[in-house]
């Protein structure tokens, strides 16, 4: 983002404006925390704002500020609609292409609303406006915590704010433990911890929402699914939707799972693929120099971060593990590779 630009946006947000900020479908931390975020800074200035979702989130996302006034775009098509349409100002959080909310990424396309883009996936597409990209970044939220600072806008960050914009740097790096945490990720959370956060409790809020099925899911995907693959350094879980009702899968239920086979030593790559309605969704994880954002693109289209990726496919389950597998060779030389 230029200063050109930045000039541009304190001119266009120097009066009340109708906003609307969107994100990614199944929205995670980074997504709703940085909409959130961003939506409680800027209803400060009188802007009448709204974030829209393109589908519901997980429970374990409901404590946050702000929750009840998001808007799902699947369940309140019209009113969503409305709105967008009404709209001087579009924010897109936390995604690089408008294919990432499906059908309500049409919506939003055929706007002539301005569009500013705040992102930190690969290949941000050109639609939008401006654009503040930035890869190496450990979440969306902390680029929209430096979006504020630009705005000279830090001391209107309270503990709602800080509490949403957490959650997502907190998730995103991996509790801090990515390749993508920097003193500049510190640096902001050492604001965010000033303006009231408590860290134990965000946590709790997050990660300790477990019911007793997801953790026997959990069990049962360990010992009786996990693949592994020495001679790639690879290994991989699939669940089929029945195994997902047996053990009353509620959305999110398998969120992390693609954590555990990258735990095993020496794995540098990592895939769950999940049977869904009418697709598979594959998730996609690796250690070091290995992209699985190249390999999701390439082969399952999707996208993501280099270590961090996702796809889909519209084959059967079993079709889509047997691909997975029969494209291991191929990288075998890059899989092996130190580093
Ligand atoms: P997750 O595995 O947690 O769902 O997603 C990991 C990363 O890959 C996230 O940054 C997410 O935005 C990206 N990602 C997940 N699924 C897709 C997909 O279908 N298409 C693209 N382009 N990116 C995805
Ligand atoms: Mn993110």
């Amino acid at each position: 983002m230029s200063p050109a630009d930045i000039s541009k946006i304190e001119e266009i947000l120097s009066s009340p404006k109708n906003i609307v900020i969107t994100t990614h479908r199944s929205p995670d931390a980074d997504a709703l925390g940085s909409s959130l975020g961003l939506c409680h800074f800027l209803k400060k200035f009188e802007h009448h704002v709204n974030v829209i979702t393109p589908n519901s989130y997980p429970e374990f996302l409901h404590w946050m500020p702000g929750h009840k006034e998001v808007i799902n775009y699947e369940t309140q098509k019209k009113v969503a609609k409305a709105i967008v349409k009404n709209a001087d100002l579009i924010f897109c959080l936390d995604y690089n292409i408008l294919k990432r909310m499906e059908e309500f990424g049409e919506v939003v396309g055929k706007t002539t609303a301005l569009k500013i883009l705040i992102d930190h996936h690969q290949q941000p597409d050109s639609f939008p406006d401006f654009i503040l990209s930035d890869v190496t970044a450990s979440s969306t939220a902390q680029l929209i915590f430096n979006f504020i600072e630009t705005l000279k806008g830090e001391k209107y960050i309270d503990k709602d704010i800080a509490e949403c914009l957490y959650a997502g740097i907190m998730t995103d790096s991996g509790n801090f433990r990515f390749s993508t945490t920097t003193t500049e990720t510190h640096r902001v959370v050492s604001k965010l911890l000033e303006a009231g956060v408590r860290p134990d409790k965000i946590y709790t809020l997050i990660f300790d929402d477990n019911t007793q099925e997801r953790m026997n899911l959990l069990g049962h995907t360990l010992l009786n699914k996990l693949k592994y693959f020495p001679e790639f350094h690879t290994s991989m879980i699939s669940l089929t939707r029945d195994e997902l009702k047996q053990f009353r899968y509620r959305q999110g239920d398998t969120e992390g799972f693609v954590n555990y086979p990258l735990s095993i030593k020496g794995v540098k790559f990592s895939a769950l693929m999940i049977e869904k309605k009418d697709l598979v969704k594959l998730s996609f994880r690796s250690k070091g120099n290995f992209s699985v954002n190249k390999f999701a693109r390439l082969h399952f289209s999707g996208g993501g971060h280099d270590n961090a990726a996702g796809g889909e496919s519209r084959i059967s389950l079993d079709e889509t593990v047997t691909k997975f597998i029969s494209l291991l060779p191929q990288y075998k030389e890059e899989l092996l590779k130190e580093k």
